[in-house]
């Protein structure tokens, strides 16, 4: 580090050093914590009566949600640590750029706790790759990120073995199943060997129709994979509340 940029560093480390500070209200927290309590109390877990499945909210205490009653899917199971409302959908999206980055660290801490105690069966981690067009664009992939700082917490090998070979558009005219195809048709995955016969635990930011996160858990069962689990920091709820 040259002399300037330690001497900056020094000056603005008490004033805008973020782990001072509250990140949804701003305020002074003191302790290093990531929000001030009050903050802490009113973010929106998604601890309540969650799907089994995919473990989006439900209203009303059933074993599955709409959506997954009627399907059987690759994913084995769902879970995220939040709801994708304020101030998570603000930090999950700061989080994507540079100086959002630290966002992720506690993100990671999160997952992990869900980890241990919905997923201990976890064998290798893996994450949903970004297209390297995209990558080159951002300059990193957040879930690559926190899947590998997931690793490192509970001590589960970190896999990069599955890519994204080009970007799709939204394709409005196909169907669901069309649209499923076309996305699992751009994954791949590059070495069997890690995942065969193994449980794999995928790691992603956002869960929204879990279209994509399906679409690797495809791929990761036709490479051999036992049993595919998918962790969010955040889902959408299903459009109907059940
Ligand atoms: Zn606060
Ligand atoms: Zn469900």
């Amino acid at each position: 580090m040259r002399f300037k940029d330690f001497i900056v560093k020094i000056l603005t480390f008490g004033i805008y050093n973020p782990k001072w500070r509250c990140n949804d209200c701003g305020k002074e927290t003191f302790s290093g914590e990531f929000f001030c309590e009050t903050c802490e109390k009113n973010l929106p877990y998604n601890n309540k009566t969650v799907c089994n499945h995919c473990g989006r909210e439900i209203k009303n205490p059933s074993e599955y949600c709409s959506t997954c009653k009627e399907t059987l899917v690759s994913v084995d199971k769902a879970r995220s640590v939040f709801k994708y409302e304020t101030p998570i959908s603000g930090l999950i999206k700061r989080a994507k750029y540079n100086n959002g980055r630290y966002i992720l660290d506690y993100f990671a801490e999160k997952l992990a706790n869900v980890c241990f105690a919905e997923f201990s069966k976890s064998e290798v981690i893996c994450c949903v790759p970004m297209s390297e067009k995209r990558l080159k664009k951002r300059g990193y992939n957040q879930s690559e990120i926190l899947a590998r700082k997931v690793a490192e917490i509970i001590n589960v090998p970190f896999c990069d073995c599955i890519i994204k070979t080009k970007e799709t558009e939204r394709q409005a005219t196909l169907t669901r199943r069309e649209r499923l195809k076309n996305l699992t048709d751009t994954f791949k995955v590059t070495d069997k060997k890690p995942v065969r016969g193994k449980n794999v635990l995928l790691i992603d930011d956002v869960s929204t129709t879990g279209a994509t996160a399906e679409a690797v858990a495809i791929k990761l069962k036709k490479s051999g994979a036992l049993r595919v689990y998918l962790l969010t920091v955040a889902s959408v709820p299903n459009k109907d509340g059940y």
